[in-house]
């Protein structure tokens, strides 16, 4: 392609379009080979972002190789390593390359997932991926269904819609929904996108294992209905964010089973436990939800974007979903021919189950079991660390990979403000030095450190480097308060 040709039919040349692809290629297998030798952590703020980026709309073209490199040099190393080993923070996302490849097939073929006739293996895919998820979760086959979506928070919004739909009908005007303080914001956000009010919502305060209250949410629910009100769903947490602890699942199914209330439980994060002797237990009861959120983009190593919600009965998303334009008339298909756009938000849609499906196929699940096992058992291990050094306190024991700890040497006497300066600043410094992605959170209103360990190529011995980094910088902010005092 010359410069300053115009092309409309935005094409390249076999040639071109070969070397351009092969050139990517190696950019990708050069970042999953050397990412563990480079800094997870990218510090910029506009100004600079501005100064390195900043353009206007280029109306002449520019050489493909030309772009690929200002990409490769300005765009791309600025921006976190989610998959690197010593990234703790938030919830990391490890990928992997099937998954990577799979989503080049989808989007070179760009392949429309929206409905039967337009693509009808793609739909297939996604009903056999489903089918597997609805297995693993203890979801009846025939009669459950569900949807990718292209994260948890837009999986959490689509079963709250369908939640209100089949339970409220068109008024939801008395509808109370209960969660937890741990649940996550995305629920929230959901409930508030569709529409509830302050008022409808209800959080429920968490035990000392951060769990919902059993005893406080039976009394709100009863105080709800000698108010006249309607309590209708109640979204469970199966693996909070902050730090694994997983809602009492059967003892709130009881409770929904008997009040005739909606369970929607939020394993985004947590979900892909399952898989683990220990998860598997810890998950008991999530079987008797009527929806549930699950991530793959998490911990089943999925890229971005692929977010999962089951349902108990799939008609319950076609029942919330379904709009008929006209446009639409001539392809409906037969029932079992299903339209994903009528089981979700989304008309026009990527095929996100391929990477699921290939990635699957290729390790095999038992790959995926033990590599969820191998990070239960790192957390574990990271947390026996912690306890035979005498400088850490664990403020939540590893639970489903999660581990919460803050810096608080044994023989010294520190005020709970200067505790949390201590570890903020830990944090601060490890995250300046860009060695590791470890930030704060705040538990029982104490900052604290986390860590979430999902990544497959995390070893103990990353971690211990990193707390000791950690400990190095905990003994000079040591200083600093004891110099101030
Ligand atoms: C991450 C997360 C979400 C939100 O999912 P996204 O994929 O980020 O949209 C919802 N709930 C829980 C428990 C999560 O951990």
């Amino acid at each position: 392609m010359t410069n300053n040709n115009l092309n409309s039919t935005l094409k390249l040349s076999k040639k071109e379009m070969q070397q351009y692809g092969y050139k990517i290629i190696d950019h990708i297998v050069e970042h999953f080979e050397n990412q563990d030798s480079k800094k997870p952590v990218t510090i910029a703020s506009r100004m600079e972002m501005d100064a390195l980026l900043a353009e206007q709309i280029p109306d002449q073209p520019t050489p493909a190789n030309e772009v690929l490199d200002y990409v490769m040099d300005r765009v791309i190393p600025y921006c976190n390593i989610v998959s690197h080993p010593k990234s703790y923070s938030f919830v990391p996302g490890p990928s992997n390359y099937i998954s990577a490849m799979a989503d080049t097939i989808a989007t070179g073929f760009n392949i429309f997932s929206g409905g039967w006739a337009a693509s009808p293996a793609a739909a297939e895919l996604e009903i056999i991926t489903m089918n597997w998820l609805l297995d693993i979760f203890g979801f009846p086959v025939k009669k459950g269904g569900g949807i990718f979506t292209s994260g948890g928070s837009i999986a959490n919004l689509t079963a709250l819609a369908t939640a209100r739909r089949i339970r409220c009908g068109n008024d939801f005007s008395k509808a109370v929904i209960y969660l937890s303080d741990q649940a996550h914001s995305s629920n929230i956000k959901a409930i508030k996108i569709l529409g509830f009010k302050k008022e409808q919502i209800r959080i429920i305060l968490t035990d000392i294992n951060f769990k919902m209250s059993l005893s406080k949410l039976k009394n709100a629910i009863s105080i709800d209905r000698s108010e006249g009100l309607q309590p209708f769903c109640v979204i469970a947490s199966a693996g909070t964010t902050n730090t694994g602890s997983v809602d009492p699942l059967d003892n709130i199914a009881t409770i929904c089973k008997r009040e005739h209330l909606w369970l929607h439980v939020d394993a985004a994060y947590g979900g892909a436990a399952i898989l683990s002797n220990k998860g598997n237990t810890l998950l008991k009861g999530i079987e008797r939800a009527d929806s549930l959120t699950v991530d793959p983009h998490k911990w089943f190593f999925q890229p971005y974007e692929i977010g999962c919600l089951l349902v108990k009965d799939h008609k319950w998303l076609n029942r919330t979903f379904s709009e008929k334009p006209e446009y639409l008339r001539d392809i409906e298909g037969n029932e079992s021919e299903i339209n994903f756009y009528d089981h979700g938000i989304q008309l026009t849609r990527r095929f996100r189950a391929l990477k699921f499906y290939m990635s699957i196929k290729t390790f095999g699940l038992n790959s995926f079991k033990k590599a969820i096992q191998y990070n239960i058992d790192l957390a574990k291990k990271t947390e026996n660390l912690l306890r035979n050094r005498c400088d850490w306190e664990i403020t939540s024991p590893a639970t489903l990979a999660i581990i919460n700890f803050r810096y608080n040497p044994k023989e010294i006497y520190l005020s709970e403000k200067e505790l949390d300066q201590i570890n903020q600043n830990i944090s601060n410094k490890i995250v300046t030095s860009r060695e590791a992605l470890l930030v704060t959170t705040i538990l029982n209103g104490q900052i604290t450190l986390r860590m979430c360990l999902i990544n497959p190529r995390t070893t103990i011995k990353d971690i211990q480097e990193t707390i000791e980094k950690c400990e190095v910088y905990g003994k000079e902010e040591l200083t600093v308060v004891q110099q101030s005092c």
